[in-house]
């Protein structure tokens, strides 16, 4: 089975585009996301681009902030003090990496918790790890409506997370354990990685290096979800897994592009929503 994720995201994207006309004749407002970009990153700007799409799509309000790469730190934080001041502004998305003058964290920290739609403010995280009402990362809430949506079975299955960044391998580990997965957290330390993949019943692989998980690293049935996103030098577009080799063994896996970056998307949406709706109620 091919899991299309740019599939399962558009009806997402359609039942949310319901749900936000139907929150904005009851509460008079439309949910309201800006996104800041800093600086020119290509990648970056197509990012921003694709999620300011989506967020049009769906009836959102919203601001595109484009600063120049000069801006300071200083300037950035006022900025962010500035929306989160705003009673009219749900959502906060500062699209990273910032240039290497400003400190990642001290912005991320500096977006008021209840409109850290990217859910990597410290108490948000906090909030996943102690099962408390968050905002969760939109990559793994991603990954898990795709293995929701494609009904694999989670309870007492082996997932085996390749990667073990803040913003894909631990928050998606946590939410895989939620389910009742057995989870193994894999990483550029681990022993005989080919060994510990072959294990997964669920293999999750955010790395950054193209084609690095072969068909000898996956178990028969296996179901494969590649997050990493790689452009070659011809400018092709892959994922961390390979595709071809993998895809005749596994039971599911996500293509590269149309997999997991769509959810993503559409995950940053819904975390708008549930913004509003937790502001709007309050
Ligand atoms: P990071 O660079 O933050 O983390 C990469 C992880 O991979 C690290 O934990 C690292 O281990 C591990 N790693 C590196 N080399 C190896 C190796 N040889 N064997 C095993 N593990 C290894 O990356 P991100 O999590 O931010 O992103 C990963 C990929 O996912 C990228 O390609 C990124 O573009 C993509 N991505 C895609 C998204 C989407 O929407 N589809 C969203 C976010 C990211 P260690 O900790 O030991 O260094």
């Amino acid at each position: 089975m091919i899991i299309d994720g740019k599939q399962i995201a558009q009806t997402l994207r359609n039942e949310m585009r319901d749900e936000v006309a139907r929150l904005t004749a009851q509460y008079g407002r439309k949910p309201c996301l800006d996104v800041i970009i800093v600086g020119e990153d290509p990648a970056s700007m197509s990012y921003v681009r694709s999620k300011i799409k989506a967020s049009e799509y769906c009836g959102l309000d919203g601001e595109l902030l484009r600063l120049p790469a000069t801006t300071t730190e200083d300037e950035l934080l006022r900025l962010i003090h500035e929306r989160n001041d705003n009673p009219l502004v749900d959502g906060i998305l500062v699209q990273l990496p910032l240039p290497h003058h400003i400190n990642e964290l001290s912005i991320i920290e500096a977006i008021a918790p209840e409109k850290d739609v990217d859910g990597f403010h410290p108490s948000n995280v906090a909030g996943l790890w102690l099962n408390r009402q968050t905002i969760v990362p939109c990559t793994p809430k991603g990954i898990m409506a795709l293995l929701e949506a494609t009904t694999t079975p989670l309870a007492g299955q082996h997932a085996v997370v390749v990667g073990r960044s803040n913003i894909v391998g631990k928050p998606v580990a946590k939410l895989l354990l939620d389910k009742n997965c057995t989870v193994t957290i894999a990483h550029s330390r681990t022993a005989d990685l080919a060994a510990v993949c072959r294990t997964a019943d669920i293999l999750v692989v955010a790395v950054g290096r193209p084609h690095m998980i072969t068909a000898e690293m996956v178990k028969l049935g296996a179901t494969v979800i590649d997050v990493g996103i790689n452009r070659l030098a011809n400018g092709r577009l892959v994922g961390d897994v390979d595709y071809d080799g993998v895809a005749p063994i596994a039971r599911a896996i996500t293509p590269v592009p149309g997999g997991v970056g769509p959810m993503t998307i559409a995950m940053l949406i819904r975390n708008t929503i549930e913004c509003y709706q937790r502001r709007i109620t309050k």
